[in-house]
């Protein structure tokens, strides 16, 4: 089982206040709620969080989605678009789609893929420990 935001929290020596809490619930119901495309930038988050406490500021969503990507809890993503996006850090690896029109964002695993750059990376006489994959693509008509 994976741990949920605020098992985390409570690992990484993180304090979650109420606001903390109400945000990092909002992320952990990101998928569930709004389908697996859903990587959310802050004002899309500082949208959902105020309808649960209004008090919550912008400001206060900022600083709490960069405490959670330096805690590892949640992940900064730069899909070209400006906007930096985030979701929760998962156990299982997967690499991203970016429909370059309408932002929708598919997420994927290529078998494939991925020994290839395990060839790479031992070609050059390295073991692969991370790597990041963004395609952009055009729906073809
Ligand atoms: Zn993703």
């Amino acid at each position: 089982m994976s741990q949920t935001i605020e098992e985390k929290c409570i690992a990484k020596g993180v304090k979650l206040t109420e606001q903390r809490k109400v945000i990092a619930k909002v992320m952990a119901q990101s998928k569930k709620t709004y389908g697996e495309s859903d990587h959310p930038d802050v004002d899309e988050l500082y949208n959902r969080v105020i309808k649960i406490d209004p008090k919550i500021s912008i400001a206060t969503v900022y600083r709490t989605v960069k405490l959670f990507e330096e805690t590892g809890i949640l992940v900064k993503h730069d899909f070209k678009a400006g906007k930096a996006r985030y979701e929760q850090l998962s156990e299982s690896h997967h690499d991203h789609l970016i429909d370059v029109k309408t932002g929708q964002i598919i997420e994927f695993v290529d078998s494939e893929i991925e020994k290839l750059q395990e060839k790479v990376a031992e070609k050059y006489g390295y073991k692969l420990v991370d790597h990041k994959l963004e395609l952009y693509g055009l729906k073809k008509k």
